[in-house]
């Protein structure tokens, strides 16, 4: 027997206070962050019936959130965002996917800096006292906050662990190879995942002193001294990642408690019961009646593709000869092409131009056999969540390297390829329509394989939410800790 075994346990603790655990979260304003944020909000309360959850956000995003929180006890403070000026940020523009090009992304993350002075005038007026606060990784500045009302701070990061581990991995080394396309092994003691720099923004391969560089460096800096890192991700898909993250960089620890759409999931049940269905889903339904499986084409809130890129897919997903809905943000008119293609695949294509629609819906439905994403993380875990087989069609930041991972890594799509070769370029239609025959066909032994892991994966992500799984006991661990290790004024 073992001297640990004999020894008697430690003091149990006793429960808290009731009604005292009064946690605050703040998203950075774009749909990618707010979305996962919203449903930690309303885990939480399936967590712990007694908690305090207060939102902030600012004005122009406050409708989204307390329409999706409208079924709970959260509270939402909607803070005035001030008055700036930037040459290229028309004034009162609130939220990245409302910025004129997703290049300005940056730009406006350090003008939230502005929101601090509110921010903790209304987060030390409140009642209960806060507990913790779960700030956005683009809040840098929320650390200072945190540090003078002495509350700790925990960031959520809205991509996977896997990108967390790339950032600490390359911000402590050299790149092993000149040449934007030569594959490279991230770390010698690290899973066998090769990248190109061509996977990685020139903001990490080439920084140049500026405002994005200042961002990074406070963002690392705030990283490193924040309480802890809550992920949308679950152990099962990232086991190798959480565990390098929590040995190497930890502190701060690392919690997967996602992921976070699966809390989503009897809200839109419950709410939706009496909406008049959309057109798209009634077309779906037409779809699912006539045995059509359909790929379901969408990239987020926030990328944009060029008029040219955008021409080339719309014919690659015509000579695929697969039925499609397309969801697409159109920004300059291309009126004359649109039309004519729309009348080309009528039958079996649907495009839904400029408008927000429920993508958890349409990913549950059954007739959607694929879906071509941008393969930003929400959009990668909700269909893995629905069994749902990805084409990553990659445009920005961590989406090249997270197309890489369904192909590569996990086995649960496909990728389109540029026609050189390189990981960034141009998508050609031949290409597109290639790689969206091969996912859509179903009955392929490559269809198959990637269909069983992908539902593989969705009953683990299922399990990791369920009471006792991996992210349910991350969760429970964590609110311990926030109750237990609460900071005193
Ligand atoms: N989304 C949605 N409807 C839309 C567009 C986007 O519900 O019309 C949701 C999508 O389900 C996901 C989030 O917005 O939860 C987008 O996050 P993601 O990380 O996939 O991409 P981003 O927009 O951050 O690039």
């Amino acid at each position: 027997m073992s001297s640990s075994s004999s020894s008697p346990p430690p003091p149990a603790a006793p429960p808290p206070p009731p009604g005292l655990l009064h946690v605050v979260i703040f998203p950075f304003m774009a749909k990618g962050h707010i979305i996962p944020l919203v449903n930690l909000a309303r885990l939480l309360f399936l967590h712990r019936n007694n908690i305090t959850v207060t939102i902030f956000t600012t004005q122009a995003n406050s409708a989204f959130i307390r329409r999706s929180l409208c079924d709970t006890k959260a509270s939402i403070v909607d803070l005035t965002f001030p008055k700036f000026t930037h040459p290229d940020i028309p004034q009162g523009i609130e939220s990245a996917d409302k910025l004129p090009s997703p290049s300005l992304f940056f730009a406006f993350a350090n003008k939230t800096k502005l929101l601090q002075p509110e921010f903790e005038r209304v987060v030390e007026s409140l009642h209960p006292d806060v507990s913790c606060i779960i700030s956005d990784v683009f809040f840098p500045w929320s650390l200072e906050s945190a540090s003078k009302l002495s509350i700790p701070r925990y960031e959520f990061n809205a991509c996977s662990n896997f990108t967390v581990t790339i950032y600490h991995i390359l911000a402590n080394q050299d790149f092993p190879v000149d040449s934007n396309d030569e594959l490279f092994t991230l770390a010698p003691n690290f899973p066998n995942i090769k990248l190109t720099k061509n996977d990685l923004e020139p903001e990490i391969t080439d920084p140049q002193p500026g405002e994005t560089t200042d961002l990074f460096t406070d963002i690392f800096k705030a990283t490193s001294k924040t309480d802890g890192i809550i992920s949308n991700s679950f152990y099962e898909l990232e086991s190798e990642f959480e565990d390098y993250l929590n040995r190497e960089k930890s502190p701060p620890k690392v919690w997967s408690v996602g992921p976070l759409c699966l809390a989503a999931a009897a809200k839109v049940a419950n709410l939706d019961e009496h909406k008049k269905k959309s057109s798209w889903i009634n077309w779906l339904d037409e779809m699912l009646d006539a045995d059509k499986p359909v790929l379901y084409v969408a990239f987020g809130s926030l990328a944009e593709i060029t008029i040219e890129q955008f021409r080339e897919l719309a014919i690659g997903l015509e000579n695929s000869g697969e039925h499609f809905l397309w969801v697409l943000r159109l920004s300059s008119g291309d009126d004359e092409f649109m039309s004519e293609f729309e009348e080309r695949v009528k039958g079996r294509g649907l495009l839904v131009k400029n408008q927000w629609v429920d993508q958890l819906e349409i990913l549950r439905h059954d007739s959607v056999e694929g879906f071509m994403s941008h393969c930003g993380w929400n959009s990668m875990l909700e269909s893995i969540c629905e069994s749902v087989p990805l084409l990553g069609f990659p445009i920005t930041a961590d989406q090249y390297w997270n197309a890489r991972m369904v192909e590569e890594y996990y086995g649960i799509g496909v990728k389109v390829v540029t026609k050189n070769g390189s990981v960034r370029g141009f998508f050609s239609s031949e290409c597109i329509a290639k790689k969206v025959k091969e996912l859509m066909n179903i009955e392929s032994e490559k269809g198959k394989e990637i269909r069983k892991s992908v539902k593989n994966l969705s009953e683990k992500a299922r399990n990791a939410m369920e009471e006792g799984g991996s992210s349910w006991h991350a969760l429970e661990t964590l609110i311990d800790q926030i109750i237990w290790g609460k900071k005193k004024k």
